[in-house]
């Protein structure tokens, strides 16, 4: 701790830093009458300090924070005959797979699976409801965390959403109902919520499962602020946002009451996967395969993106990542039920194939935050995600050329957001 820091100081540091994933857990932890977490200046949903915050708050909020830790599968969740690899981590079995019923697959982000599970764990009673996200009512291209209490609702939250999403920011109260529950949510909203398991008994007791889709980064809001503009459309008008899905991957589509565009989905990333507009918190993300997961799945397009042909009638396979035993007697029985097809085994090196861009980052993450201790700031702590034994096997200049790129984006102001402020228009 930095004694000369305010406690509003530290937080804001993570904030400022750019390493504020915007998972909404710290208005869980603080409470919301002293910090509130919403759309800020930049755009981002933030933590803003409302009201009265000590130093044993902050401790307790960056203890739990996945900006500023990140732990893999915890160490009693690797089960015997769980093989570890170095790239993706803990896995008992990687499978093609997608949801059986044709409706599912197709609204799906990419062939439903999630949803489908995320229905089978309802219907076959495993679980009282689903902590997952949808589509903001308030702000379309943004995610809100919801509860899921049948397939209905579970299905009109399917699709990922490229926009801040708090998936944490009631996680109290939803504890409060006392009921058992599964978790959907990217990587670093998993390693939030195990991170809070260690302050609160009820996530162990309640927590059924962990689902999460491979994550390679949400998009900069200010830069789909800009997308729609180039569009043609006023984003303010703007009534409903819909990233993906409807195919493999769908059209992007942004609807006002006046106008409904649908364009391509690498009209909205780009063609290289080298310059998607990510915060900074997803470009040195130590895990954005879910290793803290049951399970993960994951696109299936050789080299990370689609191509404009190839996906025009696709309707998509998921690679199915079972890290745990218990997400893997969940795939079984969810595939003996007729819920979930599933395809071809697949190895870490496909999924490599799949997902090139993980593979760079997982490599690059050790380098990287070195980069940001020789400047002076916050490294996040990382547990058992193997990201130096992988820097290891790379040329030291590799990993100079990481370490430096980093400090010189930092030294040139590139990583720095302003402090939390509520947005204006
Ligand atoms: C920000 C983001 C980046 C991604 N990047 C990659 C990538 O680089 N490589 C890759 O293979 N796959 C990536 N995916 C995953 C991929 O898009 C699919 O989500 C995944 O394959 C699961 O597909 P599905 O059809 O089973 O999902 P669905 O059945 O459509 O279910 C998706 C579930 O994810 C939840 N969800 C959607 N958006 C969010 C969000 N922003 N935050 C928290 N929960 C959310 C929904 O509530 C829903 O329950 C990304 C997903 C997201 C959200």
């Amino acid at each position: 701790m930095t004694v000369e820091q305010t406690p509003t100081q530290r937080l804001y540091a993570v904030v400022e830093q750019g390493l504020c994933v915007g998972c909404g857990l710290c208005q869980s932890v603080a409470g919301e009458q002293h910090v509130s977490v919403m759309k800020t200046l930049n755009g981002y949903e933030q933590p803003v300090v409302v009201g009265e915050l000590d130093h044993q708050t902050v401790d307790k909020i960056l203890d739990v924070c996945p900006g500023t830790h990140v732990e893999g599968l915890p160490k009693d969740k690797v089960e015997e005959n769980t093989k570890i690899d170095n790239v993706w981590g803990p896995w008992r079995r990687l499978v093609l797979s997608w949801a059986s019923d044709p409706k599912v697959r197709f609204e799906g982000s990419t062939a439903g699976v999630l949803t489908a599970l995320a229905g089978y764990l309802l219907k076959s009673r495993q679980v009282d409801f689903i902590l997952h996200t949808r589509s903001s009512a308030v702000e379309p291209s943004f995610g809100e965390a919801t509860l899921s209490f049948n397939h209905a609702q579970v299905l009109e939250a399917a699709g990922s959403r490229y926009g801040p999403s708090a998936t944490l920011i009631n996680i109290s109260s939803v504890l409060d109902r006392n009921q058992p529950f599964a978790f959907i949510g990217k990587p670093c909203d998993i390693a939030a919520l195990r991170n809070f398991s260690r302050h609160d008994s009820r996530v162990e007791k309640l927590v059924k499962y962990y689902l999460t889709p491979v994550c390679g980064g949400i998009m900069q809001p200010l830069s789909t602020i800009d997308f729609i503009k180039r569009n043609g459309m006023e984003p303010e008008k703007v009534t409903h946002f819909r990233y993906r899905g409807r195919g493999c991957p769908g059209p992007t589509r942004i609807e006002s009451n006046e106008v409904v565009k649908e364009v391509h989905y690498l009209d909205f990333w780009g063609e290289d996967a080298t310059q998607w507009a990510l915060p900074f918190r997803c470009k040195i993300c130590p895990d954005e395969i879910g290793e803290a997961a049951d399970i993960a799945a994951a696109d299936t397009w050789f080299g990370g993106s689609p191509t404009r042909q190839g996906s025009l009638a696709d309707p998509g396979e998921n690679a199915f990542i079972a890290r745990t035993m218990a997400g893997q007697e969940l795939l079984e029985a969810a595939a003996a039920a007729g819920v979930l097809s599933l395809g071809q085994d697949v190895t870490p090196d496909e999924m490599s194939g799949y997902q090139p861009h993980q593979m760079r980052k997982k490599y690059a993450a050790w380098s990287r935050f070195q980069g940001i201790g020789d400047e002076g700031r916050i490294v996040p702590h990382v547990e058992r995600l193997r990201i130096q034994e992988l820097a290891e096997d790379l040329p030291d200049s590799r990993n100079e050329y990481q370490r430096n790129g980093t400090r010189q984006r930092i030294i040139d102001g590139k990583v720095q957001e302003p402090t939390p402020e509520p947005w204006k228009l």
